[in-house]
């Protein structure tokens, strides 16, 4: 249908970027890039007018989005020319060629346009060695001052080097080995490095990734601290089974599982280590305090239930929820990443699956109607029921009454 519209239109389109390298490889990718031979945001206006979609459009950067009735979404560029006047700040943009548009990006396994008109449907523009990379399964940039030019390409050359179980060429990893020693990652804003940061730990297998990032400088690059990250491989592996687990529960709450391996990455750092992590990484103030506060309740409840468990009276389910209630799930199951503890890991499992969900049936308006009074009193009351339904020592409506009534 894109096809059709550049037809009527005169103008040459491109299917670009990963959608025709995962094609090669045979791997879906429902993410569509486009290049329109002319004017992009004409191109995608005219499509969304004629096939009831909308459009974003990005004049500025001569691009366009079209977002399907469905919700699916097409990526409009126009051939065009970015120049960086400064390392790590975003291009200015102008009209060019088709090899320019190819020529300005990261690696040559990106680089293929798969001709979508009608009568050239299929065609494949290479210019720069792409088919016999992606044959090869080799990352390799299109110039040396790539990682100069966008110092965000070291994470993506990672990215897709573990993703596609591909590997970096020699030189494009002696370059990138240069960038980090040269510290061009330390002009890259916090934003861009923290979504670099989450794009990688939302992949599907995250860890080599972590480990060749470590491997590769990156990670002391972001800040000195995740250095170190050695001493956290057992939290980081624990953390995938963890997740494993988790997703095979087919709960309907999402877990954001970047967030787990975060914290997993960060297991070993100090406090202000890890705030001075989320501070370079742009992280607004507000939610650093919050994550902080959160992190250090979290690690305050592993520790003492691990003291109860060496010294104490078993711990009641009750006392499970009330150590738990409020943590996010990302940092209950970076929890049972960390301890050694089969125990504590069992009672997150618990929490989880079980005993958040628990409620007592009289709510506070039926209490009322018994004659307990608005305040502390009802509030105490509350408690008390739902510390016994928990701990199954009352499990009917009848017993909730006469407790409430005692
Ligand atoms: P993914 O499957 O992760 O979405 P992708 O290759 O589609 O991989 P995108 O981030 O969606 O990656 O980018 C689309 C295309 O834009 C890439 O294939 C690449 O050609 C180009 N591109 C994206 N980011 C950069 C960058 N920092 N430098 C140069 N080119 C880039």
């Amino acid at each position: 249908e894109l096809g059709d519209t550049g037809d009527a239109l005169g103008l040459s389109v491109y299917a670009v970027g990963g959608f025709v390298r995962d094609l090669l490889l045979g791997m879906e990718n429902l993410d569509m890039d486009v290049t329109v031979e002319g004017d992009g945001i004409f191109f995608a206006e005219s499509f969304a007018r004629t096939h009831g979609c909308r459009v974003r459009s990005h004049p500025a950067f001569s691009t366009a989005v079209i977002v399907r009735p469905d919700g699916s979404k097409v990526d409009v560029a126009s051939t065009r020319l970015e120049y960086y006047e400064s390392p790590g700040v975003l291009p200015t943009v102008e009209r060019s060629s088709l090899r320019h548009d190819l020529y300005r990006r990261d690696f040559t396994i990106n680089t293929l346009a798969f001709c979508i008109n009608k009568d050239r449907f299929g065609l494949l523009t290479d210019y720069f060695g792409g088919q016999q990379d992606i044959q090869e399964r080799i990352v390799r940039v299109l110039h040396n001052l790539s990682f100069v030019e966008d110092p965000t390409r070291v994470f993506r050359a990672v990215r897709f080097e573990q993703r596609l179980g591909f590997h970096i060429a020699p030189h494009t990893e002696n370059l990138i080995r240069n960038a980090v020693r040269m510290n061009v990652l330390d002009k890259v804003g916090g934003t861009r490095l923290l979504n670099e940061l989450i794009l990688i730990l939302r992949e599907r297998e995250p860890v080599r990734a972590v480990f060749r990032m470590a491997e590769l400088g990156l990670l002391p690059s972001i800040h000195p601290a995740l250095k170190q990250v050695g001493e956290a491989e057992r939290v980081i592996h624990e953390t995938t089974q963890v997740l494993a687990w988790f997703r095979l529960l087919y709960l309907k709450d999402h877990c954001e599982q970047w967030q787990v391996y975060f914290l997993a990455l960060c297991d070993r750092l100090k406090q202000e280590e890890f705030v001075g992590i989320c501070k370079r990484l742009s992280v607004p103030g507000r939610v650093v305090s919050r994550v902080f506060g959160l992190r250090n309740r979290a690690l305050g409840v592993l520790e003492a239930m691990q003291r109860r468990l060496k010294h104490g009276p078993p711990i009641r389910n009750s006392e499970v929820y009330y150590c738990f209630q409020g943590l996010p799930l990302e940092l209950l199951l970076y929890l049972a990443a960390r301890t050694r503890h089969e125990e504590i890991r069992r009672f997150v499992s618990l929490y989880i699956t079980h005993l958040r969900q628990v409620r007592c049936t009289l709510d506070g308006i039926a209490l009322q109607q018994m004659g307990i009074k608005p305040g502390p009193e009802l509030g105490y009351v509350m408690k008390h029921l739902l510390t016994a339904r928990l701990d199954g020592t009352i499990t009917t409506t009848e017993e909730e009454r006469s407790m409430a009534m005692s």
